[in-house]
């Protein structure tokens, strides 16, 4: 099932291999062993923000939904989840365990951005972490979506 997907795929192909991903050979990511992803690092960038277009999809899977926030890279609208209060996931920034409790994904350069605990994404400094291929990617969001949220929370 590998290589159905190309570098640039769209939020639909996205959710179909999220789906075909989910009783494939689940589990054996490192994001899911210890709850923590490989090779995040810190990036200072600004953000921006834009209403997403009404001929975008709201959902790239069930719990990333389309955001404001537009990707530095390519300026698409990104998809956003929530890890619920104690759900919390841990990323691996320089050897260093960081909480994660909102997460952003832009699905046509395979990369994510997280909050800095007690900051928001426009901050100036973001994690950052970007996939190589698309079978770096599903894998990832899969385990993700599974744990995320599409609830707000209150806190930074
Ligand atoms: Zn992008």
């Amino acid at each position: 099932m590998i290589g159905w997907i190309l570098a640039g795929l769209a939020a639909a192909t996205v959710y179909t291999a999220v789906k075909e991903n989910e009783g494939g050979n689940n589990g054996n990511t490192s994001a899911t062993k210890h709850g923590v992803s490989p090779s995040w690092e810190v990036k200072t960038i600004s953000m921006s923000e834009d209403p997403p277009s009404m001929d975008v999809k709201p959902y790239m899977t069930d719990n990333f939904y389309i955001g404001s926030y537009l990707c530095p890279c390519c300026r698409n609208n990104m998809y956003k989840t929530v890890f619920r209060m104690g759900g919390e996931e841990y990323i691996s920034v320089n050897g260093k365990l960081h909480i994660m409790k909102r997460l952003f994904t832009c699905p046509h350069c395979l990369s994510f951005y997280a909050p800095i605990e007690g900051h928001r994404l426009s901050d100036g400094s973001v994690y950052f972490l970007q996939c190589k291929y698309s079978e770096d990617y599903i894998p990832l969001i899969s385990h993700y979506n599974s744990v995320g949220t599409t609830q707000g929370r209150p806190d930074a």
